[in-house]
């Protein structure tokens, strides 16, 4: 349930309303909007204790959440949320943000020019997978510990944040200090270890859809993160599994849609890995943008034919350069900034 507290309630008042909601035995989470302050309540109801909270000042009514996702829906929180990554680069407001780089760090030289052509072009943050998850246990597992220190000293030659992915709970300390931002893979979504675990981080969890998974799994996925504590959660729409072969995944559009209407959180695609084809990528980032995405995530390589992972989707600093100068006007038509 959530608790909506009255317009002009003071900050002590908050206070009190809080205390009282723990000591009923419940974990308050207050969400303070800019119209409206709400808790959001989490734990077992009686009607008894919900009778108590209604007799509290400061409360202006206590609505019922039926949705299995509590804490990442628009209920408690009307207003998208902005998640700050950095003191320059936030995402879930007016500038659209572009996350680039390749598929996966293969050594300084690599990651190095590619990110410097990102940045040229105009994206915001590198990505870059250090630890990936393979299906073939056979092949390239990144270059793991060993690409820390290399990406490391691109950051600071580039000034811009980084994404990677956190494959296991071990691995979370690892990449605290290099990650900007965790990414939890698809084959992940629903590791619930590594989700509650990443609730406790002081770094925003970009939390990837699962090949298999529904809209609602998704969000509630994304609830293990925020009910520990940590908001700063962005939802990837990445592709889905059909029956369709012509693309690596099919890129459901329609969930980002979904997912702006049914949640707070921001909404990024991944166009690369949804259909697996360098030459659909921008035009799926331009739909991305029209559907009401928050950002896109893509992948890069200067010399895709020497990839060591996913070189047939990645785009070359031309291409991803075109694809930048093309969607700037999308974007602006979207009401957003690039
Ligand atoms: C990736 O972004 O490199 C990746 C492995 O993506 P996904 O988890 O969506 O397959
Ligand atoms: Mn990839």
């Amino acid at each position: 349930m959530v608790i909506i507290v009255e317009s002009g309630a003071d900050e002590e008042t908050v206070e009190n309303l809080i205390d009282k909601v723990a000591s009923l035995g419940f974990t308050p989470h207050p969400i303070y909007g800019v119209e409206k302050t709400v808790i959001a309540v989490v734990g077992e109801k009686t009607q008894e204790k919900i009778d108590i909270l209604e007799t509290m000042p400061g409360v202006q009514q206590i609505i019922p959440i039926l949705k299995p996702y509590k804490l990442v829906g628009r209920e408690v929180r009307s207003e998208p949320s902005v998640i700050d990554i950095t003191d320059a680069v936030s995402i879930g407001g007016d500038r659209f943000i572009v996350m680039a780089g390749p598929c996966a760090v293969e050594s300084y030289e690599q990651f190095s020019t590619i990110s410097q052509y990102v940045k040229n072009a105009g994206a915001q943050v590198l990505r870059g997978g250090i630890f990936k998850p393979r299906t073939s246990p056979h092949d390239f597992q990144g270059l793991r510990e060993e690409g820390i220190p290399l990406v490391e000293a691109v950051k600071e030659e580039i000034g811009l944040p980084f994404i990677t992915e956190v494959v296991d709970v071990r691995d979370i300390e690892l990449l605290h200090d290099v990650a900007d931002i965790y990414q939890v893979g698809a084959r992940n979504m629903q590791n619930f270890a590594l989700l509650t675990e990443l609730g406790k981080v002081d770094r925003p969890v970009m939390l990837k859809r699962g090949m298999s998974a529904t809209i609602e799994d998704l969000l509630q996925a994304a609830e293990y993160v925020v009910v520990e504590g940590n908001d700063d959660v962005i939802l990837c729409e990445r592709g889905i599994r059909t029956f369709e072969t012509c693309t690596r995944n099919t890129l459901d559009i329609s969930a980002v849609v979904a997912l702006k209407r049914f949640s707070h959180l921001p909404v990024v695609v991944d166009p690369s890995h949804a259909c697996g084809r360098d030459w659909m990528v921008p035009a799926l980032a331009k739909a991305a943008v029209a559907a009401g995405a928050d950002g896109l995530l893509i992948e890069t390589h200067d010399r895709p034919q020497e990839a060591q992972v996913d070189g047939a989707q990645s785009l070359t600093p031309s291409t991803f350069d075109r694809m930048m100068q093309d969607l700037s006007a999308f974007v602006e038509a979207a009401g957003r900034t690039l």
